[in-house]
């Protein structure tokens, strides 16, 4: 479904949502859980597209949630393969997060995808902005395009309201509250994270439950 100008979600990944931006270039915004690449694939099938139409896979953080179907999907594609640079060693399995986290990793296998591209500050891939986002994990990062955020797990919604993203899930909750300030001071109008539906920005940023 595309929620507003060339951003569509891909509703079959409901749990863990991928987006795909057809600006510049076709981009796919995270991979979702393991074993589903073939529901990407059908999505794009319904657009017209195939994966190898796919220039970029632009991910927001190291959860098994977000790169589940990446190295399916790069093999499918052959498309670029971005990540934060500080989540690389977790997301290629070759370190394990704090707490909770690392049980995670330690219980959900995934398929480990070779990240091809690293982003560096403020980077631009195509007509999308990296914006660094720490917190949730060590180097999520939100992705910009116009006036739509895709925030990764920034911030979840529930029932049309914003949320930060679960404490007990923080890698760093400090961190995490300073780059909601900090992504809140941008200008956007559409909130599009993982984890709830998109939300209109309207004033939910700053009535948000923390
Ligand atoms: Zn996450």
């Amino acid at each position: 479904m595309e929620i507003t100008n060339h951003v569509h979600i891909l509703e079959e990944m409901k749990g863990s949502y991928v987006y795909l931006v057809l600006g510049q270039e076709p981009v796919l915004i995270d991979t979702g859980m393991s074993g589903r690449a073939d529901k990407v694939v059908k999505a794009l099938a319904a657009l017209g597209m195939q994966p190898t139409d796919i220039a970029h896979i632009l991910l927001t953080h190291q959860d098994v949630d977000h790169i589940g179907n990446a190295k399916r999907l790069q093999e499918l594609s052959g498309a670029r393969l971005w990540a934060p640079k500080g989540e690389v060693p977790y997301i290629h399995g070759e370190a394990k997060g704090p707490g909770l986290r690392k049980l995670i990793q330690t219980l959900m296998k995934v398929d480990r995808p070779t990240v091809t591209d690293t982003y560096a500050a403020g980077q631009r891939i195509g007509d999308i902005e990296t914006i660094s986002a720490p917190g949730h994990t060590l180097d999520h990062t939100c992705l910009l395009y116009g006036d739509v955020l895709l925030a990764g797990d920034l911030v979840t919604t529930r029932r049309g309201r914003l949320h930060a993203s679960p404490k007990f899930l923080a890698w760093d909750l400090t961190a995490l509250q300073r780059s909601i300030r900090e992504v809140g001071a941008r200008s956007f109008d559409w909130v599009c994270p993982a984890h709830g539906e998109p939300v209109r920005r309207g004033n939910l940023w700053e009535a948000m439950g923390r």
